[in-house]
């Protein structure tokens, strides 16, 4: 014991001695093993790596991963790029379809008017019964525009929808032969008639390959840097610039269309974004 209290101060120094004089040699090599494990330097995680010592090519590639992307920003998309998001769209919905419903021109023209600041559904469901007993223009004026205003009253705006449409449909009685016009200009003189609903009816009724720019197609547009403005004219005039001859019929449909289920404007769909490795969108939700 004598020897062993006085040689306290060098087991303190030094335990694996102490201990090898005391157990058996196995022993002792597993015993000093297991009390140096929580002296011998763990492995820094990355999260503990301060920046000023993360080496130096990490740092760099993610500068130039940053430059790359504010580069491919302002940049826009390439020509390639551009036919692949429609090509692929064309591969998904060959002939995409508007979702407002009508059975003429005319029943378009006033179907899209009725759908500002509207869903389609809701749309479509007033519409259905009222174009039963009104489908031309000589009818809608017959019908008049208080019982108009019953059909249409689940519509917000309804009491200045149900003017425009009796007068938009007395317009193409005087002036057009109770037909709609396939004229830009004439179809934007029709009362509650603006330069989207003219395009949508240019489109969709006469093949004219327009593009209608709405809230949706809008969001999509600038999100993926298809053409970046700060007003639907703007939109629509860089859309008309780059969108590929073959695939002009049908883009509005095809953006309006993935921007109301998949680039949905509070949480974009980018997990399941058929288009998400050519977007430029900064802020993509994970998948
Ligand atoms: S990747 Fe996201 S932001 Fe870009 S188009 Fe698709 S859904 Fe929209």
């Amino acid at each position: 014991m004598a020897a062993n209290s006085g040689a306290s101060a060098d087991v303190a120094a030094s335990p694996a001695v102490m201990v090898g004089e005391m157990l058996p040699g196995f022993i002792a090599c597993d015993y000093t093993t297991v009390m140096r494990a929580p002296t011998t330097p763990r492995k820094p995680t990355r999260k503990a790596i301060s920046p000023a010592r993360r080496p130096a090519k990490a740092i760099a590639n993610t500068v130039a991963a940053k430059a790359a992307a504010k580069r491919r920003k302002r940049d826009g998309l390439t020509p390639q790029e551009i036919e692949a998001i429609f090509f692929r769209f064309h591969q998904v919905e060959p002939e995409p379809k508007g979702e407002l419903e009508s059975v003429n021109a005319f029943t378009l023209l006033v179907a899209v008017v009725l759908s500002a600041q509207a869903t389609d559904v809701g749309v479509n469901k007033a519409t259905r019964p009222l174009f039963q007993v009104a489908d031309t223009p000589q009818k809608m004026v017959a019908l008049g525009e208080e019982r108009l205003t019953g059909y249409i009253k689940t519509i917000g705006l309804f009491r200045n929808k149900a003017k425009n449409v009796v007068a938009l449909s007395q317009r193409l009685i005087e002036e057009h032969g109770g037909e709609v016009p396939a004229d830009r200009e004439a179809l934007e003189r029709l009362p509650g008639v603006g330069r989207k609903t003219a395009n949508v009816v240019l489109n969709m009724a006469f093949g004219i390959p327009t593009i209608a720019v709405d809230t949706h197609l809008f969001r999509v547009a600038n999100r993926t840097g298809l053409a970046v403005g700060k007003t639907p004219l703007a939109v629509e005039l860089g859309l008309e610039k780059v969108v590929p001859d073959p695939y002009r019929l049908h883009a509005h449909h095809w953006l309006i269309l993935h921007g109301r289920y998949v680039c949905k404007a509070a949480k974009p769909l980018c997990g399941k974004c058929i288009i998400a490795d050519i977007c430029r969108f900064e802020h993509k939700t994970p998948a």
